[in-house]
């Protein structure tokens, strides 16, 4: 057995813990009876730990050392010579960090969820207020044994998206928040004209689960290594390209929530089920910081792709005008006398609305970056989580001129801060701007895209996504992965185009 093969198996093993921490959070989250929670807690708590030792251990190091010196010789493109770095990097990166502290933050996680959630039905703050602090107090411990340059957000940052910063994601909201605001200032009282009444009638889970199925399929996603189940919060999940699961949550009177969430996880489901082969097991499909089976490079490139699928895809008016009469064969009653264009039009409206989850392609990024500006704050000890409920309703007023109603659907409306995840928030906007400009190149590179885009052929879409993107898996930073597929850097230039050029449409400036 070469050095490079002792490397591969033992990889191998780490990822196999990796897609079973994830096998008992999809049943967690989607099977699981409620009382099962603590024990799950600590199941994944003793799984995660497992992986971690055997990650952080001397072994790691002196498998990573003979591997290097046989891959040395190997050219920059080589995935042998990638999986070597990329094992390296995490490597040096993770044994900074106190194997008590990665424990700490695991275990937090299921107590928080807990009274994260018992305080968003309780509409109570202060019930998820301890546990937040010290999330925020672990994840800044985190952030120092990680290192930084300038900000400790920088450090976090590593962990969902390497090379972004705190200063370039300033740069990057500032440029967005300028296109932005003269599109939402028309389309918000625009869309108070369009009709959307059809949107709220009782549409039954049946049809639009069959519905989306039939799209997600069209759109490529194989059910030979795939199912969907239904869950509170849509999430994919995989255990290797070859099972890689989706779900979704039904809102009868609003059956478009349903639809555009399946097609996001359909685009995430299609990046898992798009890596080589060749990369199974190995650490180009591992997050080794997190300890994760995922394929995809970066939290914010696989959002590129949800988004890519489920936005500048599905709600188009050339996928609507494909497609509408699909659903209206569904619900043939609740569509009586809409056509695809009065439908396309109620989908895009755009409203000033607390709820993220519910926000539209204008308002989503002020979302973000309200979230964002809190998460520094928090790290940097100039907000306190006692502050946090009136410092998120100024910035709610700030950012979309609205009183978020309660805390409920306020501050404590999203998950993530609860399961640890600070830093992660920025990835869906920069998934945003990546994903406009993978589809230019995309474009670009493809003649007669839009031809077979409107005849609902999305073959030549995927080849060219899986060609530049899919397969690599996690073989290059986000920043390599863009360059070679578009020749750019991240970009806010085509992600603005792409909005101008659709809302300007649909609520032309006044002459
Ligand atoms: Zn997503």
């Amino acid at each position: 057995m070469t050095a490079y093969e002792e490397f591969q198996g033992y990889f191998a093993e780490l990822n196999d813990l990796c897609c079973v921490i994830n096998l008992l959070t999809w049943d967690a989250r989607t099977q699981m009876p409620p009382g099962g929670a603590a024990a799950r807690g600590r199941q994944v708590a003793t799984v995660t730990r497992l992986a971690n030792e055997r990650f952080v251990s001397d072994t790691t190091g002196r498998l990573l050392d003979a591997a290097e010196a046989e891959v040395s010789g190997e050219g920059p493109d080589s995935y042998r010579a990638r999986s070597v770095a990329q094992a390296r990097e995490a490597y040096t990166l993770l044994r900074r960090v106190p194997t008590e502290l990665m424990s700490g933050i695991a275990e937090l996680k299921m107590v928080a969820q807990q009274a994260w959630q018992e305080a968003r039905v309780a509409n109570d703050f202060g019930r998820f207020a301890p546990d937040l602090s010290r999330m925020v107090e672990l994840n800044r411990r985190l952030a120092e044994a990680i290192g930084y340059q300038e900000h400790p957000y920088d450090a976090l940052l590593q962990r969902y998206e390497p090379g972004m910063t705190a200063a370039r994601l300033r740069g990057l909201f500032a440029t967005l928040r300028e296109g932005i605001a003269p599109l939402l200032a028309r389309a918000a009282p625009g869309s108070e004209a369009v009709r959307a009444d059809f949107l709220d009638r009782d549409y039954p889970e049946e049809q639009q689960r069959a519905f989306a199925l039939e799209i997600a399929q069209a759109f490529g996603y194989d059910l030979n290594r795939g199912r969907l189940d239904r869950s509170a919060h849509p999430f994919e999940i995989s255990f290797t390209r070859d099972d890689v699961r989706i779900t979704t949550r039904y809102n009868r009177r609003y059956a478009p929530a349903a639809l555009f969430g399946l097609f996001h996880e359909t685009g995430h489901a299609l990046y898992e089920q798009g890596v080589d082969p060749a990369l199974a097991r190995g650490p180009l499909t591992t997050d080794l910081l997190d300890l994760y089976a995922v394929g995809g490079t970066s939290y914010g490139t696989h959002e590129s792709q949800s988004r890519l699928w489920e936005n500048m895809v599905g709600r188009s008016r050339p996928f609507w005008q494909l497609h509408f009469a699909a659903l209206q064969r569904h619900f043939p009653e609740q569509l009586t006398g809409v056509d695809a264009e009065a439908f396309y039009r109620a989908a895009n409206r755009v409203r000033r609305s607390p709820i993220r989850v519910e926000a539209d392609e204008v308002t989503y990024n002020l979302h973000i970056m309200l979230r964002v500006e809190i998460e520094m704050a928090l790290l940097e000890g100039s907000l306190a989580v006692a502050d946090l409920p009136a410092a998120w309703n100024a910035g709610v007023r700030e950012y979309l001129e609205i009183d978020p109603p309660d805390d409920s659907r306020g501050v404590l409306q999203d998950i993530h801060w609860s399961t640890g995840l600070i830093g992660s928030f920025p990835t869906y906007t920069v998934g945003n701007v990546m994903a406009a400009q993978f589809f230019a190149a995309a474009r670009r590179a493809t003649p007669g895209l839009d031809t077979a885009l409107a005849r609902g052929d999305y073959a030549p879409l995927r080849g060219w996504l899986t060609e530049n993107v899919y397969r690599h898996g996690r073989a290059y930073s986000p920043d390599e992965l863009l360059n070679r597929a578009t020749g750019a850097s991240l970009d806010a230039g085509p992600y603005l185009a792409y909005l101008r050029g659709k809302y300007d449409d649909l609520f032309p400036p006044q002459a």
